[in-house]
């Protein structure tokens, strides 16, 4: 959903919202509906600007990215 980079579905993060906050799914067993990005930081980022998360998640409210973005950060640092 970020940056459309087509890739196979398990290389793909699927994240779902928590009430406003945007938490990465990481066994796929969390309720809801889900939204699929690329584990990486560009990917959320092109997905922030393009306002992709509210879309997905059917909502209008601000969405909290922090914990997802704190997650990836993680990644990016292994
Ligand atoms: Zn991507």
């Amino acid at each position: 959903m970020g940056c459309r980079v087509r890739t196979v579905k398990s290389e793909l993060l699927r994240l779902v919202a928590v009430g406003d906050v945007i938490v990465p799914d990481l066994r796929g067993r969390l309720p809801g509906r889900g939204a699929s990005l690329h584990p990486a930081l560009g990917c959320l980022e092109l997905a922030e600007r393009r306002r992709a998360f509210p879309r997905a998640f059917r909502t209008s409210g601000a969405l909290d990215g922090s914990s997802l973005r704190a997650y990836l950060e993680g990644l990016d640092a292994e």
